[in-house]
């Protein structure tokens, strides 16, 4: 994988304290290193405070969503399926 830290949290928009989140861990987290749709550059905010995505349930669920957008964009459903285990569009 290749971490690529973008210029501007891609939530908010901000450019405060950007930092590189992994969107699925713990069994998830090793294969999902392989695809940059996995990562997601945030802004401290959205990222580690208490309204950022490792405390808010909603707003992990949303990141999660946008990484499977994307790669169903790319690879299509039946293959993030096969691979996450998970449709995350769904609830
Ligand atoms: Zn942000
Ligand atoms: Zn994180």
């Amino acid at each position: 994988m290749n971490t690529k830290i973008k210029k501007y949290c891609e939530l908010c928009g901000s450019t405060f304290l950007l930092q590189n989140h992994h969107i699925f861990f713990s069994s998830l987290r090793k294969k999902s290193d392989k695809y940059d749709e996995c990562q997601i550059t945030l802004c401290w905010n959205c990222h580690l405070s208490e309204k950022g995505v490792h405390q808010n349930k909603e707003l992990s669920l949303k990141v999660k969503r946008m990484a499977q957008n994307r790669m169903e964009e790319i690879y299509g459903r039946e293959w993030f399926l096969k691979e996450f285990y998970k449709n995350y569009l769904d609830f």
